[in-house]
């Protein structure tokens, strides 16, 4: 990557609304492929791309013309890439001759791809970001007309309404799928407890003179508990639901990592907690994030170190800044996890380990803890022994 660069094409939003179209890496569609056979066709360029640019790489969501590898590989570094530019400066790239050009006269795409006329419109979202590039190249000089660059503009919101309608498809698959979810809970989860508070309630209606006062308590605790229970679970699929809607407006500002986690200490601390918590963190940590997800990453990690070991037993919390990133990292001397069930904790409503008992929850806690740091462009590792304890290491990059 270019050094001058780094700061569009790096830009977390950008590459979280790039992620979010659900295109990179995916297979050839016809929607796309059609427009790119057009631009090649009418304009009478050899080669036509959709190019949607990452951090270190440009795939092609469509390829027309170009030489192999590249046509099957479907993608390039960088440092054969033209469409950065116009994604940096978020205006079209007009090209007629790269090898004089101070832009791209370096450009491995001249040698490699036979790149030497080249025209692209950058591809931008309702929210700004631009994304990639729909382009035609020549491998000869050539003066672009106006008419051409037009049919250009025309072709590349074509492209914008088809990764828009492709959005929307990936976003309806998703309420579909946690509707799915939804059901399994409530015909589960919620079902049964009920089921239990129905039938006692009746049986101590029905049988109020026969039963003991005891068993009449026995019987008022279960339904308290039970009832606590199914409370807590909606709480937490309401929670899930307000994630995904904030997920919508994630913010992007400047966060001091050090004293938000001291505030996370300081409520467990007044929050009737008895594990002791041992923190080492340095004085300042700053990146860009959204304040509220990354206290709920924190609290949500902290809580179950907490909830899944002894209550005298010292849970460490740990932040530090390595190569570039935050690393965030709660390990606990509790339960630990199963070698085989590890992969499953950051499923939705997974609890492994039978610990439905202690979690109090329905095992929403960890998914939301990983959507959210994927938000960021961070990653979450887990390491864990049954019997012995569990570490969460969670990585954000730093700027
Ligand atoms: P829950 O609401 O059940 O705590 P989570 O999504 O937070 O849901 O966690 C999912 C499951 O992962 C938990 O039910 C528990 O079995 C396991 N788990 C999470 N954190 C730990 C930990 N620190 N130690 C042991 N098991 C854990």
């Amino acid at each position: 990557m270019g050094n001058t660069l780094g700061s569009i094409l790096g830009n977390a939003e950008r590459l979280a609304a790039l992620r979010k179209t659900g295109l990179l890496d995916s297979a050839p569609e016809e929607a796309f492929d059609r427009l790119t056979r057009l631009a090649s066709k009418i304009i009478g360029a050899p080669v036509s791309l959709v190019s949607l640019v990452d951090v270190d790489r440009q795939f092609f969501k469509s390829v027309q013309g170009l030489k192999e590898p590249w046509a099957s590989k479907r993608e390039t570094p960088l440092s054969h890439s033209f469409c950065q530019h116009a994604v940096n400066s978020g205006l079209d790239l007009i090209i007629e001759d790269a090898r004089i050009h101070p832009l791209v006269k370096e450009s491995r795409a001249i040698p490699e791809l036979g790149a030497v006329a080249y025209a692209g419109i950058p591809l931008i979202d309702d929210d700004g970001n631009a994304l990639g590039s729909f382009c035609v190249i020549d491998s000869k000089p050539r003066e672009w007309t106006q008419d051409e660059i037009e049919i250009l503009r025309e072709l590349a919101s074509s492209v914008m309404t088809e990764v828009r309608l492709r959005s929307m498809v990936v976003g309806l698959q998703e309420i579909d799928r946690m509707r799915a979810e939804l059901i399994a809970v409530i015909s589960h989860d919620l079902r049964n407890p009920l089921t239990a508070i129905i039938g006692s309630v009746e049986l101590l209606m029905s049988e109020s003179r026969n039963i003991s006062p005891e068993d009449a308590n026995d019987f008022l605790k279960m339904i308290h508990e039970q009832g606590k229970r199914m409370l807590q679970m909606v709480e937490e699929m309401l929670a899930r639901s307000r994630a995904d809607a904030d997920a919508g407006r994630m913010k992007h500002e400047s966060v001091d990592l050090a004293p938000l986690l001291g505030r996370v200490i300081k409520s467990f601390q007044v929050g009737g907690h008895t594990n002791p918590l041992e923190v080492e963190a340095p004085s300042r940590l700053v990146i860009r994030a959204d304040e509220g997800m990354i206290e709920q990453v924190m609290t949500n990690l902290i809580d179950n170190a907490c909830k899944y070991s002894d209550p005298r037993s010292p849970v460490s919390v740990r932040l530090a800044e390595r190569d570039q990133h935050a690393v965030f990292e709660v390990s606990d001397k509790g339960i630990g996890i199963d070698e085989g069930l590890i992969a499953t904790v950051f499923q939705p409503f997974q609890q492994v380990n039978g610990n439905q008992d202690i979690s109090g929850g329905v095992g929403l806690g960890l998914h939301i803890v990983r959507r959210f740091i994927e938000m960021h462009e961070g990653t979450i590792d887990v390491s864990s022994q049954k019997g012995e304890g569990s570490i969460f290491s969670v990585t954000l990059p730093a700027s």
